[in-house]
């Protein structure tokens, strides 16, 4: 395999899921300048997307590459729902547009422009909107959605209008498995077929993502999950992204109804089961920050996530407004404020809250190095660490709990008393350990690790510390310790 490296109420329209996708602790491990960024981002920050609105506006029509889960006739299933875009709008219509939606649902922050094709294959129309809207509308966070085909020819053009965010579909890294995905794409005014034009493709992607980054723009990557095809692709996939820059990674269903006319769907590719696609998002989340709240709105959607009031700004019926844009602006932040005021309420300020704590257990012979054995470890040094400061608390001996005599006890009753000692760990350090008492540990809700074998141990915890600090495990206090 070749890897190509309002009110201040919340509105309670939208999304109605109870505890959908991850809270807001999802994005703990971010810089605190990313969290805020995204606070009122609904497709960004879970809890945002219960009290602030997105729109698309559907201004490209053209697409650059032909994806077998897609039929642009019904728009493109995967990216956005099932059926045509209602109307495709000229740049001028969507400024009209945008100004009306803006002006009746104060809590509308984001624009995208995600279709219904790709918006890089409709550079002038793209553009322009955007340009338009960073002049005459520049309290709305711009987005766009890509292929990323063209990407790198486009990524200073997306910085230049302060395009904040940008989502990258990008469904696997290898061009054979691409090859199964793309039947074509049209590059350098040619057709290019099969593993070449997927080389193509995923090599722009990854390009045009590390541009980004560089730019200061914020991607997210999404990925559609085609069981068979690219399912035991994805945990890499997620890996290599969040290598190159991307904060945020969206698994997706395939969606292929036979009905919708994709070659997925006639030829009958079935979509993954919830819980197939549950263990995915779980299995990526180790190393990544996921999405799972997206609801692959359409190319036209307005309102919450979840609900669409497109049919309430049709062209006829916004033609005779006349917005006055700067009185709508000055209402939009007065409610948009009150939201955030309640929020924060709610929860101390993204920026003042102190970096999590975390206790982690040593197993050390000598007490320098990381270099005894789980089962054979006498005591445990147990240390409490926070950003780049760790304190020495206690030493807790435990019973030898692996004597290699064949009158050891069964398993679960050995590890008791271990467990009892680290009860109020968030982890364990040690050179190796067995994969029995991994995984009780693990239960337990400590997580062990022997990657920092042979490490001195003050640079292990502060490795270890971030570790699960990125992996969102320490959001919280140990269960443990919060009822200590
Ligand atoms: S498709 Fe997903 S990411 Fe895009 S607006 Fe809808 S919820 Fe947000």
């Amino acid at each position: 395999m070749e890897l190509i490296a309002s009110t201040a109420t919340p509105p309670t329209r939208g999304c109605k899921a109870k505890g959908c996708g991850t809270n807001d602790d999802g994005l703990a491990g971010l810089p605190a300048s990313v969290r805020e960024q995204v606070q009122n981002h609904p497709c960004f920050s879970e809890k945002a997307h219960h009290h602030f609105a997105r729109m698309h506006v559907a201004v490209a029509p053209a697409c650059n590459i032909q994806c077998h889960y897609c039929n642009r006739k019904y728009d493109c299933s995967n990216e956005s729902r099932p059926g045509v875009v209602s109307e495709v709008l000229t740049p001028d219509q969507a400024i009209r547009k945008v100004k009306a939606v803006a002006a009746a649902i104060p809590q509308m922050t984001v624009l995208g422009i995600a279709g219904p094709g790709d918006p890089l294959a409709n550079p002038e129309r793209t553009f322009e909107t955007f340009r338009r809207l960073s002049e005459e509308t520049p309290d709305i966070k711009l987005c766009v959605s890509t292929n990323g085909l063209r990407l790198p020819e486009f990524a200073d053009e997306i910085a230049r209008y302060n395009i904040q965010h940008v989502t990258i579909t990008i469904n696997c890294l290898d061009p054979e498995i691409g090859a199964r995905i793309y039947p074509w794409i049209f590059w350098n005014h040619r057709r290019i077929r099969g593993v070449k034009a997927a080389k193509i493709l995923i090599r722009n992607q990854l390009k045009g993502l590390e541009m980004l980054v560089e730019r200061g723009v914020l991607v997210k990557v999404n990925s559609v999950m085609i069981p068979g095809v690219n399912d035991h692709h994805l945990a890499e996939v997620s890996r290599a992204v969040k290598e190159r820059g991307a904060f945020l990674h969206n698994v997706m269903p395939l969606i292929a109804e036979a009905e919708h006319g994709t070659f997925y769907g006639v030829t009958g590719q079935r979509a993954p089961s919830n819980a197939e696609l549950h263990a995915l998002q779980e299995s990526c989340s180790d190393s990544m920050s996921m999405m799972r709240h997206c609801r692959q709105c359409r190319a036209d959607a307005v309102g919450m996530l979840g609900e669409d009031r497109g049919q309430e700004f049709t062209l006829d019926k916004i033609a005779s407004q006349e917005i006055d844009y700067p009185t709508a602006m000055a209402r939009r932040q007065r409610v948009q404020r009150a939201i955030l005021d309640s929020l924060a309420e709610a929860t101390p300020p993204l920026a003042a809250k102190p970096p999590p704590e975390a206790l982690i257990a040593v197993a050390s012979k000598g007490g320098q190095v990381v270099d005894e054995h789980f089962g054979h470890a006498r005591h445990f040094s147990i240390y409490r660490v926070s950003a780049g400061r760790r304190a020495f608390v206690e030493r807790r001996a435990v019973a030898l709990y692996c004597s290699g005599a064949s009158d050891c006890p069964e398993e679960e009753e050995r590890l008791e008393g271990h467990l009892g000692a680290l009860a109020d760990c968030n982890g364990v350090l040690c050179s190796r350990i067995g994969i029995g008492p991994w995984q009780q540990l693990e239960r337990a809700g400590i997580e062990p690790s022997s990657s920092y074998a042979l490490e001195p141990i003050d640079q292990a915890l502060d490795r270890f510390y971030q570790d699960l600090l990125e992996q969102g495990k320490l959001t919280t206090s140990h269960p443990q310790q919060a009822t200590a």
